[in-house]
């Protein structure tokens, strides 16, 4: 059965256009995303339009900043601090990648943890890895909750296997599934034998940047396989899963694109809901 993150981001996109309504008739405002994109990669640029399309859609005002590929780390945290003083804009987003001379970490630190749509600020990984949940979480992560959560997927007591250990998705979705009570083993380039540990989970979550890497002989029948990963192979975008040979032997699958991709941007829609929600009750 195919997950469809498509079908799913667009329900909730719907609930979500009327919360943003019924706010606007509390506060007399609606909530604003402010996007920071440094340069002019392709990808990045196309990853904010689709962001500031999906904001319009629920009727969330964006704005997007440009900053010259030379900006300098200075001045973009300038830029960054700006925004955290405004009290018109409620979320911040720096897209990812920045150029190599600046350093991300430090750049993300500056943005103010009530605004930080991403819930890469220190404070919010706190909430996240302490299981307060008092801030933001990390987009993708979380959406892959709420899809297996919307297909009535058992996870307490399943066998999650997550590769990849990345602070955006691998390690952020291992700690959300074993909240979920799953017990969960995290796997990473050094990891010996991977297909005898990723042939033994019942719920498999596949987040490396490698095309087609995790083949039908890797995964156990009946497993739920959640392809986090976005590859261009010849102009197409194909995830970590070669998802033709797996979707049979699969119970559940998300295919790329329409899987996890939306799911991401419908988190990055909430999240801003959230940090808008902080700023006014
Ligand atoms: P990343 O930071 O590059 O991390 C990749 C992880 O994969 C690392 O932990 C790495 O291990 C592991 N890995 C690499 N080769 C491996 C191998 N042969 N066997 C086992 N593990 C291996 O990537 P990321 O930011 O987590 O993103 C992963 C993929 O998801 C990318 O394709 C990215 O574009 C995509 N993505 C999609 C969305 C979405 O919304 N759909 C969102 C974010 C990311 P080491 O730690 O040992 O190096």
């Amino acid at each position: 059965m195919i997950l469809s993150g498509k079908d799913l981001a667009s329900r909730l996109k719907e609930n979500m256009r009327l919360y943003v309504k019924d706010l606007e008739e509390v506060t007399g405002t609606t909530p604003h995303l402010a996007v920071i994109i440094v340069g002019n990669n392709p990808a990045s640029q196309s990853y904010v339009k689709g962001k500031s399309k999906a904001c319009e859609e629920v009727g969330i005002r964006n704005t997007t900043i440009t900053l010259p590929e030379d900006v300098t780390e200075r001045e973009l945290i300038q830029t960054i601090s700006g925004l955290n003083l405004d009290p018109d804009v409620h979320g911040i987003l720096v897209q990812l990648p920045l150029p190599a001379y600046i350093d991300e970490h430090r750049v993300m630190n500056c943005i103010s943890s009530r605004k930080d749509v991403d819930g890469f600020h220190p404070a919010n990984v706190d909430a996240l890895y302490t299981s307060k949940y008092t801030g933001t979480i990390p987009c993708t992560p979380k959406g892959i909750i709420h899809l297996l959560r919307d297909a009535n997927i058992d996870i307490a007591g399943k066998n999650a296997v997550v590769i990849g250990r990345s602070n955006i998705v691998g390690l952020p979705v291992a700690k959300l599934l074993l909240d979920e009570n799953a017990t969960v083993t995290i796997c990473h380039s050094k990891t010996q034998n991977l297909k005898d540990i990723t042939s033994k989970a019942d719920i498999l979550v596949v987040a490396i940047g490698k095309a087609k890497f995790v083949t039908e002989d890797m995964v156990k029948p009946g497993a739920v396989v959640i392809d986090v990963g976005v590859n261009r192979v010849d102009g197409k975008l194909v995830g970590d899963v070669d998802f033709n040979t797996v979707k049979d032997k699969a119970s559940y699958i998300t295919p790329v694109p329409g899987g996890v991709g939306p799911m991401t941007i419908e988190c990055l829609l909430e999240n801003t809901i959230y940090c808008f929600t902080l700023q006014y009750f």
